[in-house]
């Protein structure tokens, strides 16, 4: 690490003029937490566990998960982790769950959309991680929600979970959070409905940049039009921040966007309360918050959101960075 890195490792990030902003680490194995914490995180911002069930031949059973969620909470130490239920479909595909080969799988059957279909394996997630959030501060988050109707459903599924622990007397954390994945542009013009009945959102970045744009993040043919910096992009998230927080919620950010350094100005520019990346990338985000000026990185935003190309908002990333230093 670099020597001025150090000094902001183990302190919570923040910008020059003291806005908080919370650093969280992305993680897809419990072993990861351990060094994401080295790493300065002060938390886990998302847990990718469909990693757990990709590459074998049957899915994990409750109490190989229940330990693997307890495994990365004794690594967080009382820090919170927010656990992302499996988001599997889509590209990321699990050969035993005989998930049919589709022609458009980022608009068909992934994350939220087959846990009806799959429901033990639903249900016995969300049992190991209620069981695993009597030993630490676990968040529970769901991909892929597009409707009020998936949240509710989800909610109830999760309530009957809670009532079947407590019959059993099984400890688990009562007050135990509840958010999604905000990654379809739906869910930007029901906030005000989903702050009713979810605690937190998350954006998700790469997937939200693919839906608002329709552009698949995966075709070479179209990477130039993959761009988070497209100003339309950057007005919605604006518009989210100003949303959820009109709601009194928490949201936070963990899609690729995060780890860049140019664009963190424009994201403390928008308030969010968190940015969760991957490790490697948090001493260096960190250390550079510290020299940014929230009011300065909200009048770039302004600005950017004026501008009518993606090239323009980088020209002027460009800019900031060089005055800045
Ligand atoms: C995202 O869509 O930004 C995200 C964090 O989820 P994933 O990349 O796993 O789809
Ligand atoms: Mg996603």
């Amino acid at each position: 690490l670099v020597e001025q890195q150090k000094a902001y490792l183990h302190i919570p990030g923040a910008t020059a003029d003291g806005v908080r902003i919370e650093i969280a680490a992305n993680i897809a194995h419990s072993i990861e937490a351990k060094p994401a914490f080295t790493s300065g995180a002060e938390s886990v911002g998302l847990f990718r566990t469909e990693m757990l069930y990709m590459d074998r031949h049957q899915a994990p059973k409750e109490d190989e998960l229940y330990n693997t969620f307890c495994q990365a909470l004794e690594a967080a130490k009382g820090k919170a982790i927010i656990i992302r239920t499996f988001d599997i479909g889509g590209d990321k595909p699990v050969d035993y769950l005989n998930i049919p080969a589709e022609n458009n799988p980022f608009l068909g059957y992934r994350a939220v959309r087959i846990y009806r279909e799959y429901l033990t394996l639903f249900r016995t997630q969300l049992r190991a991680i209620l069981r695993a959030s009597a030993h630490g501060a676990l968040k529970i988050m769901i991909p892929m929600i597009s409707s009020m109707e998936e949240i509710l459903w989800v909610k109830e599924e999760l309530a009957e979970i809670k009532q079947d622990l407590r019959n059993k007397q099984i400890p688990f954390d009562e007050k135990i959070q509840l958010g999604i994945m905000l990654e379809v542009p739906s869910v930007m013009f029901i906030i005000d409905q989903c702050c009713q009945e979810i605690d937190f959102f998350s954006i998700g970045s790469n997937d939200l940049t693919q839906y608002l744009l329709a552009v698949d993040r995966d075709n070479a043919k179209v990477t130039k039009h993959y761009n988070s910096l497209n100003p339309a992009f950057l007005r919605g998230l604006d518009y989210i921040v100003k949303e959820v927080h009109r709601h009194n919620k928490w949201v936070g950010l963990c899609g690729e966007l995060g780890a860049k350094g140019s664009v963190l100005p424009l994201l403390v520019g928008l308030g969010l309360d968190e940015i969760s990346m991957s490790s490697p990338n948090i001493p260096a985000t960190k250390t550079r918050l510290a020299k940014l000026n929230s009011l300065d990185c909200r009048a770039l935003l302004d600005r950017a959101m004026q501008c009518r190309t993606s090239l323009e908002v980088e020209h002027l990333l460009a800019q900031f960075r060089l005055v800045q230093g």
